[in-house]
């Protein structure tokens, strides 16, 4: 064999192929990939197969090879019984891979027509043809947040021919991105533009407004698993943490997460229950999403007009009579979860001052110089705070001054207080002490308590991943899935990544790293035989179907980019960036779903 020699397997496509030729097809794979090819002397190749993916559409697949170095593969296939998709590739000698594809997203008839371009690294030695020697591997992600679209952006990068179809449960995509990310930090909904990018790949299929789960109206996972070669489950923590106290469930004790969905637009949350006719808010919790809720509720309204909250959370806003909220942790303030861009907005928030008791910060400034460096600036800030007179802006600033925030530390609620009339008076916390060694210390309860008044309480301990179904290993105390790198555990073909995967924390960063290596176990699986792709899988036919027997239709991409023009139309008359559609039925509505 000479260097100038490629070997091009027809293989039919059939799932009628023996695992011992397939095995030997593995190996020839290994072999094809450590052989050098001389693309410039390759004579033209052409293999053509026809495959049907279902009992009436016939595909037909064929490759050239010509000696310019340029390869292209036309293939047609119907993804349904009525439609027809061209697919056509070209890999120029740059190693610059372009990708045009028309293709008709069925059963609405809505055809998309989209152009993506990424390059290859010259060190990419993936031989195509062996790879188009097997089936297109249909990827299933199920949830549209970061670590959906990141995981989805890795496979459709590192794999060239494999299909992603996304399924959200509700019709726009985006996950905390568009619903958890405080409305005041636009510029951190920047990803949303990478993700469109993703979404316009024309492998890539957004399905909309279907859930996955065990509800009557949600596709049971199984379906999923039979109808994709791979499922990977993103689909984050959409619960709270509860602190199972007395009081919990009187009317104003109210959950941060539901708090943050309400100012966002999240449909489920718009007729949150919260009276905000108290001057007094407690907060149980001292992390990010703490603070968030906090500087949303104490922020002049006028500031959030330029945001794209909703009106009607807005006119509520306006007429809060909220002037202090106290964020309580059961640990010291060198255990305070918040990160210090959080802190330094608090600090100088307009129309606020903080009120912080100078005994709680005198040991930090011992303790600061053996601290890592992202820490030891955050207590810094917190020292300088508690302890030190504010510079002359600021001084003058908190003259003013109308509403404040303070830090409670080593507190742990026991019970929510209620008036007669089941109004919230406050609440009682015990007094703790630190055990543990240091910097693991953790809050041990005393007997003595005290009482904290407050007309409101929200419930800040972090959020909390559910299981959508027995067959998953699931970690109860966790929230989360059981996997080992991106695996679950004892589930092939099952992949998790961001929150559901590692527990609700970290910020989009983290997320993105961890969508990147599921993306990436994914195709490692698919190149090294881990994960069988040599079956045919219909994908997102055969669901589809299964919807189209129960009424419904998936919502596709240029269904919400129709909704994001139109939220974004609305914004931009009331000077805003964008005013949200927040029901579901308008929201179908204005995309004339
Ligand atoms: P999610 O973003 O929650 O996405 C999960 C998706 O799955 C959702 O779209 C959900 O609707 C969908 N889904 C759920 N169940 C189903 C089902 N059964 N079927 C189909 N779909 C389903 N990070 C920052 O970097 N900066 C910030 O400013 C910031 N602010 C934040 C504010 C808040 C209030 C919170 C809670 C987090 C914030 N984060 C921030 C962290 C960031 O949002 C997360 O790291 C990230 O969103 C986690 O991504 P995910 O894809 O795992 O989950
Ligand atoms: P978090 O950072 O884990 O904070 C949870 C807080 O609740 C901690 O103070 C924790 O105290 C406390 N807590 C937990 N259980 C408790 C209990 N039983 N009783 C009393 N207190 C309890 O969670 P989060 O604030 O929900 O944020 C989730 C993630 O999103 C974080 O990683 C956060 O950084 C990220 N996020 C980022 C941003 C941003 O970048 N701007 C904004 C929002 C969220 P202990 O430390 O003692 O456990």
């Amino acid at each position: 064999m000479t260097d100038n020699t490629v070997i091009i397997m027809l293989v039919p496509y059939s799932s009628k192929v023996p695992s011992l030729t397939r095995n030997l097809m593995f190996r020839t794979r290994g072999l094809l990939t450590m052989m050098s090819v001389k693309r410039t002397s390759l004579s033209t190749n052409t293999n053509t197969t026809q495959r049907s993916t279902n009992t009436t559409s016939t595909n037909t697949y064929s490759t050239t090879i010509p000696s310019t170095n340029t390869y292209s593969t036309t293939t047609q296939r119907s993804t349904n019984t009525t439609s027809t998709n061209t697919y056509s590739t070209t890999i120029p000698s740059t190693n610059t891979y372009t990708n045009t594809t028309q293709r008709s997203t069925n059963a609405s008839n809505t055809t998309y027509i989209s152009t993506n371009s990424s390059t290859i690294p010259s060190t990419n030695t993936y031989s195509t043809t062996q790879r188009k020697a097997t089936k297109v591997p249909h990827v299933c992600i199920i949830g549209s947040g970061p670590a959906g679209f990141y995981t989805a952006q890795q496979i459709l990068k590192s794999h060239p021919s494999a299909c992603v179809d996304m399924y959200e449960r509700l019709p726009v995509p985006f996950g905390l991105v568009r619903y958890g990310v405080a409305p005041d930090h636009p510029e951190v909904k920047n990803c949303i533009n990478t993700f469109t990018q993703t979404a316009r790949n024309p492998r890539f299929t957004f399905l909309g407004n279907v859930s996955v789960g065990p509800d009557n109206d949600s596709i049971p996972l199984a379906q999923l698993r039979s109808a994709y070669h791979a499922v990977v489950m993103c689909y984050g923590s959409s619960r709270d943490r509860t602190l199972n106290i007395p009081g919990e469930c009187l009317p104003n004790v109210v959950s941060a997460r539901r708090l943050v969905g309400w100012y966002n637009g999240l449909p489920e949350d718009t007729d949150l229950d919260v009276d905000l006719g108290v001057e007094s808010v407690v907060v149980v919790g001292q992390g990010n999403v703490a603070v968030d809720v906090a500087r949303i509720l104490l922020t002049p309204v006028d500031a959030l007009r330029k945001t794209d909250i909703p009106e009607a959370v807005l006119n509520r806003l306006s007429e809060s009579r909220v002037r202090r909220v106290t964020l309580v942790g059961r640990r010291g303030p060198q255990h305070a979860a918040f990160t210090i861009k959080e802190l330094r907005e608090m600090i100088n928030l307009p129309g606020c001052k903080p009120h912080l008791n100078p005994h709680h910060y005198t040991h930090l400034r011992d303790i600061i110089p053996d601290l890592p460096r992202p820490r030891k600036r955050l207590l810094e800030l917190l020292a300088k705070t508690g302890l030190d007179p504010p510079n002359p802006k600021l001084a003058a600033s908190y003259t003013t001054a109308q509403r404040t925030w303070s830090l409670s530390f080593l507190r742990s609620p026991i019970q929510v207080l209620a008036s007669e009339h089941q109004g919230v008076i406050g609440i009682e916390l015990a007094i703790n002490r630190l055990e543990g060694e240091q910097g693991r210390e953790r809050a041990v309860t005393s007997t003595e308590t005290e009482v904290m008044e407050c007309g409101l309480v929200l419930r800040s301990i972090g959020y909390q991943g559910v299981s959508i179904d027995p067959s998953i290993p699931f970690n109860d105390n966790t929230g989360t899935i059981q996997h080992i790198d991106s695996r679950v555990m004892g589930m092939e073909g099952m992949y998790v990544s961001g929150w559901i995967g590692t527990g609700p924390v970290g910020v989009i960063l983290s997320t993105m790293t961890s969508g990147f290596s599921t993306g990436k176990a994914v195709v490692a699986d698919m190149d090294r035989g881990r994960l069988d792709i040599s079956e045919d899988k219909p994908g997102q036919d055969y669901i589809r179907d299964l919807l189209a027997q129960n009424g419904v239709r998936a919502v596709n991409f240029n269904e919400w980019s129709t909704l994001n023009h139109h939220e974004e139309t609305e914004g931009a008359r009331l000077g805003k960036p964008r005013e949200k559609v927040t029901s579901i039925s308008a929201m179908l509505k204005v995309m004339n779903h």
